[in-house]
């Protein structure tokens, strides 16, 4: 699995508000359709394309051109604003930049995130066999739901 690439933000980013905020204190204008994009990611548990994004706010009638919806999720993601997945078939964004595990269904192909810790003594045996400290991990699980897509 590739490394995300995306600039840390001190603190992680708890809700669109938050969100929404963190834009302005970087100067970032918030357009409406940069909005619309924010508030369709936090309502989502899933990570999406931005075909997804952009299918999903055509369906709800709203004005927004592919190129911009493209355009909102670099900025976005090279501001660490928003999750990004780097996947062989492209893309996915998410709403949650702090550090948190995936579980990857085989099945349906969706990614839900799910925030668990390691046992004390497993992230020690880590660090003796690797002789460093461990500050940070994400696991990839990888699951089934018996419904394929
Ligand atoms: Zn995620």
């Amino acid at each position: 699995m590739k490394q995300q690439s995306q600039t840390r933000v001190e603190k992680p980013i708890q809700s669109l508000q938050e969100a929404l905020d963190y834009c302005r204190k970087l100067g970032m204008r918030i357009s409406q359709q940069r909005q619309l994009i924010l508030e369709l990611l936090w309502r989502s548990p899933e990570h999406l394309s931005a075909r997804e994004i952009y299918n999903r706010l055509n369906q709800q009638g709203k004005q927004i051109c592919q190129t911009s919806v493209y355009q909102n999720l670099a900025a976005l993601s090279q501001h660490g604003i928003i999750e990004c997945l780097e996947r062989s078939e492209g893309n996915l964004y998410g709403s949650f930049t702090d550090s948190h595990s995936h579980v990857n269904c085989l099945d349906s192909e969706q990614i839900f995130n799910v925030w668990v810790q390691l046992p004390n003594s497993l992230v020690e045996k880590v660090e003796q066999q690797t002789n460093t400290k461990i500050v940070d991990y994400r696991i990839e699980f990888y699951g089934l739901c018996g419904k394929s897509s």
